[in-house]
């Protein structure tokens, strides 16, 4: 076994349906091809869309096609208290901060700095006046941050403006 990970993640909101038959088959395969290990984590953290059968019908397709997790099968909404130790480490570093932004006023301060919409304009970034905290948000530094996809390639943004 190599030390690579592979992972089917789906979200259980119906049933799986062909693009979620062929990411799980190639995640499996990739896997494997990498003598890594493969595992199912049951993206369960949004109870308002997913109906009761659709996580065990989900895990009834992937036994049906003979695919077996290499772990014990993860359900995200067990694992809240992992989350929150890794988001407590994270604001600890200083290195995530609340934000109390909606949607709308996101808009309306891109607009008003012609920003792209869909830019978090830093508006919370030193602080949310003691509004109550709507999300978390990572603190980035300016500059371009790059990877490297095995399949697209270098991928470089500039997430602070981007
Ligand atoms: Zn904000």
């Amino acid at each position: 076994m190599s030390h690579y990970v592979g992972r089917f993640a789906p979200s259980p909101t119906g049933h799986l349906h062909a693009g979620s038959l062929a990411c799980l088959l190639a995640s499996y395969l990739d896997a494997k091809a990498h003598r890594g290990t493969w595992i199912i984590r049951v993206e369960d953290i949004d109870p308002p869309r997913e109906p009761d059968w659709a996580a065990e019908d989900q895990l009834e397709t992937i036994e049906a096609f003979k695919l077996h997790s290499d772990r014990p099968i993860l359900r995200q909404s067990t694992r809240y208290d992992a989350y929150q130790e890794a988001l407590d480490l994270l604001i600890g570093k200083g290195l995530a901060y609340g934000c109390a932004c909606t949607r709308k006023s996101i808009e309306a301060a891109c607009e008003a700095a012609g920003l792209p919409q869909g830019v978090y304009p830093g508006t919370c970034r030193h602080g949310t006046g003691g509004a109550p905290i709507r999300a978390w948000r990572f603190l980035v530094d300016d500059g371009v941050v790059s990877f490297t996809d095995r399949l697209q390639g270098t991928f470089k943004q500039d997430v602070l403006r981007e």
